[in-house]
């Protein structure tokens, strides 16, 4: 399956994208992962993008858009992909339209994953993240702590909170959500392209994907 996941940080993206890559081989591709990937690793992308990630601001479309046209080009991308954190902007999104034509990809759909503010505000302050670069495995202090307290189920790293986890960096990246990407819904929208699920469980969220796909 080829979709766009859309949704206000916390929304369960990522949540989402994971448990979808079980069902057909389909690849995850966070935008954020691989800018925090990117930062972890020193490179000339993390140096660029590191001061806007770490104020909660959005990183510039060009630095996004060259990231994602090399890596939808990648061979894993052919058995479909869950873009996820991307587009964020209306310009990305614009520029995906093209370079989905140029390089002959139909998405199925943009999923909007709609969640209450109070849902999300909660779920950002308790979330938790492996701090290894190459696992990223999400985590809650609430509902999902990893089975040692602050080390990672899966690879044994320390589990923290991101540097953009902290109340007042979440609260300015919401308003950017607000502001750049929440236009995003319209946009698909009139694209025809667009499904919204009002579900706060991942379970319940891949039900509705499915069942669209199948129609
Ligand atoms: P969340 O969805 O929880 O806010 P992400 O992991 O998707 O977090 O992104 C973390 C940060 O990486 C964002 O706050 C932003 O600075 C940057 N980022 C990720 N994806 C994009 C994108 N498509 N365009 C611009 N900046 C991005
Ligand atoms: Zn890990």
């Amino acid at each position: 399956m080829k979709l766009i996941l859309l949704g206000a940080p916390g929304a369960g993206k990522g949540t989402v994208a994971k448990q979808l890559t079980q069902l057909d081989g389909s690849v995850q591709i966070s935008t954020g992962d691989i800018l925090r990937g990117a930062v972890q690793a020193g490179s000339d992308l993390g140096k660029q993008a590191k001061a806007f990630m770490d104020r909660g601001d959005l990183v510039p479309d060009e630095l996004i858009m060259g990231i994602m046209e090399k890596r939808l080009q990648d061979p894993d991308c052919k058995q479909g992909f869950l873009l996820d954190g991307f587009p964020r902007t209306i310009p990305q999104a614009e520029d995906l339209k093209k370079l989905l034509v140029k390089l002959g990809i139909k998405l199925d759909m943009a999923v909007n994953i709609d969640v209450p503010r109070n849902v999300i505000l909660d779920r950002l302050s308790t979330r938790r993240t492996c701090s290894n670069s190459k696992c990223q495995a999400i985590y809650n202090v609430k509902s999902m702590p990893p089975k040692k307290e602050g080390i990672c189920d899966k690879c044994g790293s320390p589990v923290v909170q991101r540097e953009d986890e902290t109340e007042a960096a979440i609260s300015h990246r919401l308003d950017t959500y607000n502001k750049k990407t929440a236009p995003l819904i319209g946009f698909y929208e009139k694209e025809g392209m667009l499904i919204t699920v009002n579900a706060t469980s991942s379970e319940a969220v891949i039900a509705a994907i499915k069942k669209k796909l199948a129609a």
